[in-house]
């Protein structure tokens, strides 16, 4: 990878993916429009999903550019397929990356609350019913509603709020002429063109492209930190107070002292430490999974570095060093087992 500061930013084959994103979906939209027909509307609720995932995410990191003038006008990616850049920034980039599964903190972690529980709660507490044993099979008809119900959220856009997780912000409730005009722009466009224009029912003008768009984001958003084996309480102790120096700078400087060789033996030193921000996270598939998904399939990559473009995660994969580290908990599956793979892993590479 290098030093270069241009290697960490989105590179021509990023741009081209985009490139190719926003006509399609100009194009789909434009037939959605005007023939109503629920196919155009399906691949746009598509289109749509992949710019959240391909564009604006990396955008809303600061990792398309070194110009921040370039990331920003990106980040309203989030604007063009109905939520709002300021609102996603406060979930995702301010709520969930420093706070990946801490309940109470992380937005993700109890968002679809109380029909699906991600969370493993205590049993004192917990709001967990009969019906929960069931969710892994009513999720699929569950998570697309995250779509129609984020559009039609006019709660938070009235006080460019996303939660009670972050505290509210004068300066970001500046921006809210500007976010409702943009989701009006999306109903209109979206929700109401089909309706008027192109003869499509009332129910798929108003839901069809958002429920696709949820139903392809959430999918694959959920798999990233809810897993087999992935750390609920990142904290250690639930109800302590966040450990930020556990979250983000341990791992760090784990990353470096393995990158760098002085963890010879350490297995099980960087095990036992247990780095929060790996072990909620997953990483699954190569090169195409990251084409298609905008790099959510490298999440422990992208958890570590969030403004190296997603284009690039890829590469750290097969880095030895790194590898040991990335892959310690989660992709094994069990503290023990990733104990004796990390052992291994060490020893051969050392
Ligand atoms: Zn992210």
């Amino acid at each position: 990878m290098g030093n270069r500061p241009s290697r960490w930013y989105a590179p021509l084959g990023f741009w081209l993916r985009t490139i190719a994103i926003m006509v399609a979906t100009v194009w789909f939209e434009w037939q959605w429009a005007t023939t109503g027909w629920w196919v155009w509307g399906a691949l746009v609720g598509w289109m749509h999903a992949f710019i959240g995932l391909a564009v604006q995410h990396d955008a809303s990191h600061g990792a398309l550019s070194k110009s921040p003038a370039v990331n920003a006008f990106f980040s309203y990616g989030a604007d063009w397929i109905g939520n709002s850049r300021w609102l996603w920034m406060q979930q995702h980039v301010i709520g969930h990356h420093p706070h990946t599964n801490i309940e109470g903190h992380d937005p993700d972690a109890h968002s679809a609350e109380p029909v699906l529980l991600f969370h493993s709660y205590d049993k004192a507490d917990s709001p967990r019913r009969g019906f929960h044993a069931w969710q892994w099979l009513y999720m699929f008809l569950v998570l697309p509603w995250y779509g129609p119900s984020l559009v039609a959220d006019y709660k938070q856009l009235a006080h460019m709020r996303h939660g009670d997780e972050v505290p509210p912000n004068p300066w970001t409730r500046t921006q809210r002429p500007l976010a409702v005009a943009t989701r009006l722009w999306y109903i209109g466009r979206i929700c109401l063109a089909p309706i008027v224009l192109g003869g499509a029912s009332i129910a798929s003008g108003l839901l069809l492209v958002p429920l696709v768009a949820g139903g392809i984001l959430t999918f694959v958003f959920v798999v990233s930190h809810n897993f087999e084996g992935s750390d609920r309480f990142p904290t250690m102790t639930k109800g302590d107070s966040v450990d930020w120096y556990k979250l983000q700078v341990r791992a760090r400087v784990l990353l470096q002292c393995a990158t760098a060789g002085r963890c010879k033996r350490g297995g099980l030193y960087v095990t036992r430490v247990s780095c929060a921000q790996v072990e909620t996270s997953c990483t699954y598939g190569g090169w195409w999974a990251m084409f298609w998904s905008g790099g959510l399939n490298l999440q422990i990559e992208h958890h570590l570095f969030p403004r190296l473009s997603s284009w690039y995660a890829s590469i750290l994969v097969p880095t030895p060093r790194i590898a040991l580290l990335l892959y310690a908990h989660p992709r094994t599956g069990t503290t023990r087992k990733s104990h004796r793979w990390y052992r291994k892993s060490a020893r051969s590479t050392a």
